[in-house]
């Protein structure tokens, strides 16, 4: 959707939208009819819906009506694992990535974002990985910096993170891996305004309660949990004019290094579910279509752009979208000793398994 028909949604938006329901309503009747589970609807979509951008439901049970690609490669970034076609956003999303790439490698010399997966064009429940990305409102982050030159489409698909765990440790950072500039990443992304959480492994963020000498206002946004140790991920709130969205409740006040996160660090986390004997695992059970949003029937079966081009992020995106408020004085934030430039990029290397 180029900036001319972005504009023209915005004015009449809901004139638009209300036959874009009506006659995708209908086009849909068939599927949602037949039970397929939505994660199949949506994973079979290649391109967005070419409409007003939106956000409908929650993180991890919703879709995203307008969608855009953020480009494979920018001056300070790289989406990797190109086969998932996972690099769709909310607008707001995608500028939020593409400013937070450009400033983390101004104040703290960071190379460049790899970027994992964002969503899928029309968002909703995935095949494979991750039970949020419904929304295109979340996205995953690399904590390995991006190599000087450009990765090929191959490279793209089998080099591997790296983990910033001591291995046969428990839940405890690499000090030979881990870097301030890793932590200074992590607290920029969590200063932004617009970022609501930043999800990390509770080791991870154990380091940062310890270590973290600058401005902690923005710590109580880091929230531990399971994984993310290869990757941290960024949550942002529901944009301006997403009606749909449903937000989550704020973080509590604090830094967040407390009880909540102590928790991790007992047996509690990490036990196996107790079952009662000779009861079997319960069947997963996958969303259908009639378990998101209504409007997400509506998303499945919206017009697409003409192209993938027609719908990525740039220049015309860029004038129409929200420029997302610089981290609020980054400086503060990531404190004045920024910029050491990072010595030891730890190669990528070769992926051992799906993650
Ligand atoms: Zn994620």
């Amino acid at each position: 959707m180029g900036f001319e028909l972005a504009a023209a949604f915005r004015r009449c938006g809901s004139a638009m939208l209300g036959l874009i329901v009506g006659a995708s309503l209908l086009a849909t009747d068939a599927a949602s009819a037949d039970g397929t589970p939505a994660k199949e609807l949506f994973g079979a979509k290649a391109l967005p819906a070419a409409m007003a951008p939106s956000s409908y439901g929650f993180y991890a049970k919703g879709c995203l009506a307008g969608g855009v690609a953020i480009p494979t490669d920018g001056p300070t970034w790289q989406a990797m694992r190109l086969s998932r076609n996972r690099r769709w956003g909310h607008p707001e999303m995608i500028a939020l990535i593409e400013r937070f790439s450009q400033d983390a490698a101004e104040k703290i010399g960071w190379p460049g974002l790899l970027l994992g997966d964002i969503s899928q064009p029309r968002g909703g429940p995935m095949t494979s990985g991750h039970a949020s990305h419904q929304i295109g409102l979340d996205a995953d982050i690399w904590l390995t910096p991006m190599p000087q030159r450009t990765l090929s489409y191959d490279e793209r698909e089998s080099i591997s993170a790296t983990s910033m765990l001591q291995k046969n440790k428990f839940l405890t950072v690499d000090p030979s891996i881990w870097t301030p500039a890793h932590a200074q990443l992590i607290m920029m992304a969590a200063s932004y305004p617009q970022v609501e959480r930043v999800f990390v492994n509770p080791a991870i963020k154990k380091k940062l309660c310890d270590t973290w000498k600058g401005n902690r206002s923005a710590l109580g946004k880091v929230r531990p949990i399971y994984g993310h140790d290869y990757h941290f991920h960024i949550r942002m709130k529901c944009p301006e004019g997403s009606v749909g969205c449903k937000g989550q409740a704020r973080v509590p006040a604090g830094d967040g290094c407390d009880k909540s996160l102590a928790w991790w660090f007992t047996d509690a986390p990490w036990a196996k579910p107790k079952k009662k004997p000779g009861e079997k695992p319960p069947k997963p059970k996958f969303a259908k279509l009639a378990d998101l949003p209504k409007a997400c029937a509506m998303v499945l079966g919206g017009p697409a752009p003409t192209s993938e081009q027609e719908a990525t992020y740039g220049t015309a995106y860029r004038a129409a979208t929200a420029v997302p408020a610089a981290a609020t004085s980054i400086e503060a934030v990531i404190g004045a000793a920024a910029a050491a430039p990072l010595e030891n990029i730890p190669v990528p290397l070769p992926r051992p398994a799906l993650q």
